[in-house]
């Protein structure tokens, strides 16, 4: 038989495997919002609900959400008026997901879950499938998606090995803050773009 697989999802299979990523969940918001914008988020099913979840966390999963969450957090009528907080819940609920269709926020909302690893080295590593983070992300493409959740990765990756004792360095300067560091530290000074203009971290050499 002809081998199938598109190049996007041939790319996709073999990144899966160098990234340790799996994407568990999709929520196709375009058609969500198509068919069920203003009552049918009463019946919220599993993955839905796990997203709309995410959006209306007090702390974000992950930056991609932001726009779409900051929709999905909007009250725009006190909860004194309703008697019911279901009631209440289920009608905010209903008018944002109008607004996000009015907005069309047509993308994806996808669930990426990666496994803890335990590294003994810089290049040597157990994990299971038994036990894996997960995170939200939302983007116009699946492909996006995928992108950003590479990027979570990656990062889950130079966290994981800095707790263990074996930080990563960025190749320019020698700099071992991992990119989550980084992202922190640009939060605090706007002004930080980052340690070298070209960022590389990898294994140091002995
Ligand atoms: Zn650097």
């Amino acid at each position: 038989m002809d081998n199938c697989a598109t190049p996007s999802n041939n790319n996709r299979n073999l990144q899966a495997s160098d990234y340790n990523l799996r994407i568990l969940h999709v929520v196709d918001m375009a058609s969500q919002l198509g068919t069920e914008a203003i009552d049918g988020f009463s019946r919220l099913d599993d993955p839905l609900e796990s997203f709309v979840d995410a959006l209306l966390e007090d702390k974000r999963q992950h930056p991609s959400l932001e726009p779409l969450a900051e929709v999905f957090r909007a009250v725009s009528y006190p909860f004194e008026d309703w008697q019911d907080k279901r009631e209440y819940e289920r009608e905010t609920l209903a008018e944002n997901a109008s607004t996000a269709n009015a907005q069309e926020f047509f993308g994806f909302g996808v669930q990426l879950g990666s496994p803890v690893r335990d590294y003994h080295s810089h290049t040597s590593y157990s994990c299971s499938w038994g036990f894996y983070n997960t995170v939200w992300v939302y983007a116009e493409s699946l492909d996006d998606a995928w992108k950003l959740g590479m990027a979570w990765s990656e990062q889950k990756r130079q966290n994981a090995l800095k707790a263990a004792g074996f930080p990563l360095m960025c190749s320019g300067c020698g700099s071992t803050m991992t990119s989550t560091e980084l992202e922190d530290a640009k939060q605090k000074d706007p002004k930080l773009l980052s340690c070298c203009p070209e960022r590389r971290m990898e294994v140091p050499h002995a």
